[in-house]
């Protein structure tokens, strides 16, 4: 793999990756934006531990959606992935994008708090549009770039990914939710698969659980309690996931 985009929505979770990787601010990364662009970058090489010595490193790139300037918190959400995935692919234009994070999930289809998950597909469960042709882009479904091999090697869960700008939700979104059998609720896989799509990126995600949807905690309670346990998981299997594709090609993933 010539070069990676590892994509998160907020610094905290990036941080472990960018200290672990050793990589550089790259304040260059979105120089076309003019300085509106409020997604950071980190920039580094990889090699493989399954790649031979004559092998060329592998160019890491870590995207943060970054701060918003009116409200000072981190963009998460759609808008956020959409606005970051669209530069990368310009001006990175990376062989693989691979969306990390955390993400709430269902006791009723085994989800357990520190779970990690690889998107099997990505739908949005917030984009409710009752108008034939509307109601299917409303969906917005796209499946994940198939990785088979980097499944079995991780040992990890697989399953849907939804997406909706709520950390809540509604009744109707929980209905959604249990139609499209989603193991992984967050807020940002879908957008960015959209935009990978656009561009014929292959696109992965890595979800680890910090709260659990159908569970008796109100999320944001849980959230913040079990962030720590997710961000230990995401600091444990990042960095796994890049050094797998790093080593590959993207058809043997
Ligand atoms: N309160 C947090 C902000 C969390 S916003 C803070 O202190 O900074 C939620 C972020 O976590 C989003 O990027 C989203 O993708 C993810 N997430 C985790 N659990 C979620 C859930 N149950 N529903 C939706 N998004 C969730």
């Amino acid at each position: 793999m010539k070069t990676i985009a590892v994509m998160f929505a907020m610094d905290a979770e990036a941080r472990p990756l960018v200290d672990h990787l050793a990589l550089e601010e790259n304040p260059s990364a979105f120089a076309r934006a003019n300085g509106a662009a409020p997604m950071k970058c980190f920039t580094g090489r990889v090699t493989s531990s399954s790649t031979g010595e004559d092998d060329a490193p592998t160019v890491i790139h870590v995207v943060c959606a970054g701060s918003c300037a009116k409200h000072s918190v981190c963009n998460v959400g759609t808008v956020g992935a959409a606005l970051s995935t669209y530069e990368t692919c310009v001006s990175l234009k990376p062989d693989v994008i691979v969306n990390a994070g955390t993400a709430g999930g269902f006791a009723k289809r085994g989800g357990k708090v520190g779970d990690v998950y690889l998107g099997s597909t990505f739908k949005n469960h917030d984009r409710r549009i009752p108008i034939p042709g509307y109601d299917a882009y409303g969906v917005g479904e796209y499946e994940a770039h198939p990785t088979p091999k980097l499944a079995e090697a991780l040992g990890c869960k697989r399953g849907v990914v939804c997406t909706g700008n709520s950390l809540d939700a509604t009744e109707t979104c929980k209905k959604l939710l249990d139609e499209y059998q989603a193991s992984v609720k967050e807020m940002e896989a879908a957008a960015m698969a959209h935009v990978a799509h656009l561009f014929g990126v292959p696109f992965i995600a890595v979800k680890t659980i910090t709260d659990i949807v159908d569970g008796p905690v109100a999320t944001q309670e849980e959230f913040l309690a079990n962030l720590g346990a997710a961000a230990a998981a995401l600091k444990n299997v990042v960095p796994k996931v890049v050094d797998f594709i790093a080593g590959r090609d993207v058809d043997d993933l």
